[in-house]
């Protein structure tokens, strides 16, 4: 709890049902951008919307995979930093299994404190400057512009975790059991089926840094990969794509195990920089 308390998350965790919910309710689905607002000394997060169809959500995009179906009603009123910051998020209904959606909704509330505040890691000039650099006069598809957007997206993931896990932690929406589980079922061992070589190699580049993130991932939050099954999912992946392939799985794993929370606005950009060559030297290996 300790960096989400100096962002401003202050006890006050509430789950529960709609009984505790604000009167104004809307329907239907909602952007996150549309239910922010910020003044000089907080940001509000607040959402009371009823029957909110969950595949239509943002998150169902970018944490694909999960069983997100349904209707469900949504309540989050999320302060921070201000006095009295609070964090409150009451999900009810719907197909979810238990703590998923709130996991999902504490993970998009700290993309946006991480935007609020500022962090580097989400500031779209370096994003943008460090992509051009990089995938200029290589990245001329939509699949490749795309993967390597996904593949910076990933390290904008562990920052804005290291704030969610601790509040997903603090609130229990997760046991370590459960969090095992969800990295471990992310990492792949199949190669792509792509039958275009260049598109069969950059999806198995981008297979073998997903996997990187979410084994870093495990590292970096302190969940346990019980029985090796992370570890060896991607060890197939490896052995499937050649030797050559070891070397920068290891350096992009160590790369995202070791981001530094504090990082300036210049040693992001070098970092990123550094992340997305390595993985071209995956993607364009002829
Ligand atoms: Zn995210």
């Amino acid at each position: 709890m300790r960096k989400a308390t100096k962002l401003g998350f202050v006890s006050g965790f509430l789950i529960a049902g709609c009984s505790t919910a604000p009167p104004r309710t809307d329907k239907g689905a909602f952007k996150v951008e549309d239910v922010v607002q910020t003044t000089d000394d907080a940001i509000r997060v607040q959402v009371n919307h009823r029957e909110v169809p969950l595949q239509e959500m943002p998150m169902a995009s970018l944490l694909a995979g999960l069983p997100m179906a349904g209707l469900a009603d949504v309540v989050i009123d999320l302060t921070v930093p201000g006095e009295g910051g609070r964090f409150r998020i009451v999900v009810s209904g719907g197909a979810v299994e238990s703590g998923m959606l709130e996991g999902l909704l504490a993970h998009e509330m700290s993309h946006i404190v991480r935007m609020r505040t500022r962090h580097p890691s989400h500031n779209p000039r370096i994003i943008e400057a460090a992509i051009r650099q990089v995938g200029d006069g290589v990245a001329t598809t939509d699949y490749q512009r795309k993967i390597l957007h996904d593949l910076v997206n990933n390290v904008e993931d562990l920052y804005a975790d290291d704030i969610a896990f601790e509040v997903i932690r603090k609130v229990g929406l997760m046991t370590a059991k459960e969090a095992t589980e969800f990295l471990q079922n992310w990492v792949e061992d199949a190669p792509s089926e792509a039958r275009d070589r260049t598109r069969a190699r950059w999806e198995n580049a981008w297979r073998l840094a997903n996997n990187a993130r979410a084994i870093a991932q495990m590292e970096r939050h302190g969940v346990e990969d019980t029985g090796g099954v992370a570890a060896a999912a991607s060890d197939r992946l490896l052995s499937r794509m050649g030797p050559a392939a070891r070397g920068p799985f290891e350096y992009l794993r160590n790369l995202l195990v070791n981001l530094k929370k504090g990082i300036t606005e210049d040693e992001y950009r070098k970092l990123l920089v550094d992340y997305l060559g390595r993985f071209l030297e995956v993607a364009e290996r002829t």
